[in-house]
């Protein structure tokens, strides 16, 4: 298909052009269009509906498919399990760890502030929110099928990390159920690239609207939380996870940093860890040195589950939506928020834009308005763009981790690199 192309391009530069280019001019000429349009704007609403609708239309089966997929891939050995449990334990700590970052920070410099947008519905809001008893208690559903159907997705997490378990454990009588997971999360792969090819219009409508009927005055908080969110990365990969690499596995961070170069542009480009993921496993193995073994268990089961940069952007972005219709939170609010964004993280597929409907799902927990995903939504490729690159950099950091505790970690490769043209070299960072 790429010779054709490339012998006889087809279509309108439109159509050659890649898709987050498209959404970046649907979100432009959307602020254009709403802003000369004004509140008449409204009549594009429906085009940026019917992208949400498909969007949520995935949600169910895609979580459900691929964390089933991502469970069954570990192998039933002890070592195994000794990985795994390694793996999910600083899988979910440093997740925790990333929304605390993306909360503070968003705290600090508060993005929302002085929007006063109001609800559709002011009187739902912070009523809806269960206590925190209550959401632990409801993660376990008493009809998984109902779960499903409701959309429930901390219930639909807990049920597939139960049946991917049970299905690791019970060997050969899993494998034709086990095929037909991986078909099914394969074509929902499939439908979400094809729904997202609907995103420049989508976009397009939101923006619109948005503007429309707030006015350019909205643009500004967003460019806000952009910033906020680069800058929580930022220190997410250049202090914490080199901190990880140096003070927990005392290896040389530089080297981390320098390693993970190629599959980070890939992330920052593409926006999905699944999409990424042949760069992360041939990165973490031939720049790393990280064995085959840690690498084809540990950085798939991360593409899957591990979404710091994705918790960390519900962190701000719950906040920012907070601060914009100024919603008080109160302290079991924001522990709601940690939990539900660490696990609301673990179900969201490593494919693009999967993180803004996930944060449907925080807002609605924590009994925020739905309507602040509108406004995140026109952004949200610029900050896919920031997620995904901490998504997998957590995830190789978490691989070299492991692999190190394990001796599963080939220190000649590891140091082997000469580092950058003007970086410190491996004995001087050793010595320092
Ligand atoms: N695009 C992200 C990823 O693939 C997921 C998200 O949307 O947050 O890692």
């Amino acid at each position: 298909m790429d010779n054709k192309n490339k012998a006889k391009p087809s279509g309108n530069i439109w159509t050659r052009l890649e898709l987050w280019k498209k959404i970046l001019i649907g979100m432009i000429l959307g602020v254009i269009v709403g802003t000369v349009m004004g509140p008449d704007a409204e009549i594009l609403k429906p085009i940026g509906t019917l992208f949400i609708n498909a969007i949520k239309m995935l949600i169910v089966p895609l979580v459900f498919f691929s964390l089933i997929v991502g469970i069954t891939s570990m192998q039933d050995t002890n070592k195994m399990g000794r990985i795994s449990l390694k793996a999910i334990i600083l899988y979910l700590g440093t997740t925790a760890v990333a929304i605390t970052i993306g909360l503070g920070l968003a705290a600090l410099f508060t993005p929302g502030a002085g929007l006063n947008m109001i609800a559709n519905n002011p009187d739902a809001i912070g009523k809806e929110a269960p206590a925190l008893v209550q959401t632990l208690l409801n993660m376990i559903p008493q009809n998984p099928v109902g779960a499903l159907a409701a959309g429930n997705i901390l219930q639909i997490i807990i049920f597939a990390i139960g049946l991917g378990v049970s299905l690791a454990l019970i060997g050969e009588k899993a494998e034709p159920a086990i095929k037909l997971f991986e078909s099914l999360a394969e074509a929902m792969y499939k439908l979400t690239e094809l729904v997202m090819k609907l995103a420049p219009y989508g976009v397009f409508g939101l923006m619109a609207w948005v503007a429309g009927k707030y006015g350019l005055e909205v643009l500004l908080p967003l460019i806000k939380v952009i910033a906020v969110v680069f800058l929580a990365a930022l220190l997410h990969i250049a202090v914490f996870y080199t901190g990880m690499i140096s003070i927990v596995a005392r290896l040389n961070p530089i080297r981390y940093l320098k390693g993970l170069s190629n599959p980070a542009v890939v992330a920052f480009t593409t926006t999905s860890s699944s999409g990424t993921l042949p760069a992360t496993i041939k990165a973490s193995r031939e720049e790393m040195g990280v064995s085959k073994g840690v690498a084809s268990f540990v950085l798939p089961l991360g593409a899957t589950i591990n979404m710091d940069g994705t918790a960390l952007y519900q962190g701000v972005c719950a906040l920012f939506v907070a601060q914009a219709f100024n919603i008080d939170l109160a302290t079991s609010d924001y522990i709601t928020i940690i939990l539900t964004a660490t696990l609301a993280s673990v179900g969201t597929a490593g494919v693009p834009g999967a993180g803004l409907i996930m944060l449907s799902l925080v807002l609605t927990t924590v009994g925020l308005p739905i309507e602040g995903l509108a406004i995140v939504a026109g952004i949200d490729r610029i900050l896919d763009m920031a997620r995904t690159t901490v998504n997998i950099c957590g995830d190789m950091m978490v691989s070299i981790l492991v692999a190190k505790s394990e001796g599963e970690l080939d220190m000649d490769v590891y140091n082997s690199k000469e580092p950058a043209a003007g970086a410190p070299s491996v004995a001087e960072v050793k010595t320092a």
